[in-house]
């Protein structure tokens, strides 16, 4: 199956390539797809995106003419893509719904341990010779309560570390995990009272049209003030005016994103000599209490060979049968 892998890094080459099986032909190109690049898939079978592709309407239709028929997507994520147009055009679409949970859960932790111990001050403050601790004064996540939107995969496997920290923890999520509940004494509660109680929140969960800014202005007004925002999940589940508000006005004490909402163009490449034009993340990366990572949450080997093996795996059904077992359908 000739395959065209768009927006392929250096660091996941390598275990694509290690992960091919002698059906699948792949080549690779560093350019993200969109209406321009949209031409390069011209005589292939099957394209293999990453989040950074577009898969628009108006790109579908081209890869559609183009001959594309199958679409894999190096991700759990699939909100990039316009699964209304790929349904009506036939074009099958599989995720990798299951890759090392434990990466993105892990990242999580790492982003409120370096908040609430004020790791990037600590360090801006060794590296000028100054050791006094004045300004580094942290807080136990011990017995704090910890608020998780959306316990799946990710948001459990983030309950299960939070839950060893000896942390009390309360989720929405529309569907109970009740081995959840059986291990961790998670309490499901509504949206609301996670924002009222919890003094650390964390996403997980996909986002979609429920979900879209499901954090604004009304759902920071009834937070806890000095309460911890965590985004391992999606950018546009948060609008970032309303949370610089909030941090401005107190309410958050600190925020780790390792997403943002107009990532796209910004995370993956390299700006080191061009100017990125977004006043907004400008005043979120230079904000005190605001630590960004660039989308990296899922940047660890395990993940990245999960990743790669479900991909060809999906390729290789495809290939076999015209179907795949991770295909995604338009709900
Ligand atoms: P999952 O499908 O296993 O779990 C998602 C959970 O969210 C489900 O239990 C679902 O019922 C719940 N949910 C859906 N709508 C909800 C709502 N409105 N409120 C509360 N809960 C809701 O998915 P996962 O593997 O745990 O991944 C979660 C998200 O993490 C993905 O959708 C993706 O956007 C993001 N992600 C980010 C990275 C990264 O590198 N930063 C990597 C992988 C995944």
């Amino acid at each position: 199956m000739k395959t065209l892998v768009y927006s392929s890094h250096p660091f996941e080459k390598s275990f694509l390539e290690n992960a091919a099986q002698p059906t699948i032909d792949l080549t690779f190109t560093d350019l993200v797809l969109n209406l321009t690049s949209v031409k390069l898939s011209k005589g292939f079978e099957a394209v293999v995106l990453f989040t950074a592709d577009l898969a628009t309407t108006e790109v579908i239709e081209q890869l559609h003419k183009n001959g594309i028929k199958y679409i894999a997507l190096r991700s759990a994520g699939y909100d990039h893509v316009d699964l209304k147009k790929t349904t009506e055009l036939g074009i099958k679409v599989a995720n990798v719904p299951n890759y090392s949970p434990f990466s993105i859960a892990e990242h999580s932790v790492l982003l409120v341990l370096s908040l609430v111990r004020k790791l990037s001050k600590g360090q801006a403050l060794m590296k000028k010779n100054d050791f006094r601790l004045d300004e580094l004064i942290g807080f136990d996540l011990n017995g704090k309560t910890i608020g998780i939107i959306g316990t799946g995969a990710i948001g459990s496997a983030f309950a299960r570390i939070m839950h060893g920290f000896g942390c009390r923890l309360i989720a929405c999520d529309p569907i109970e995990n009740k081995a959840l509940v059986a291990q961790t004494k998670i309490q499901y509660t509504t949206f609301e009272n996670v924002c009222k109680k919890a003094d650390v929140i964390s996403l997980h969960c996909p986002l979609n049209e429920e979900t879209k800014y499901l954090f604004k202005q009304t759902a920071f007004e009834k937070m806890k003030k000095g309460m911890i925002m965590l985004n391992t999940a999606r950018g546009g589940m948060i609008n970032t005016k309303d949370l610089i508000k909030a941090l401005n006005d107190g309410t958050i004490a600190g925020a780790g994103l390792d997403v943002y909402e107009h990532e796209k163009g910004i995370f993956f490449e390299n700006h080191e000599n061009s100017m990125i034009s977004d006043p907004l993340f400008e005043t979120l990366r230079t904000h005190p209490n605001v630590i960004i990572t660039g989308h990296q949450a899922f940047l660890t080997k395990e993940a990245l060979q999960g990743i790669a093996e479900t991909t060809i795996c999906n390729l290789v059904e495809w290939s076999n049968n015209g179907t795949a077992k991770n295909e995604l359908k338009d709900s």
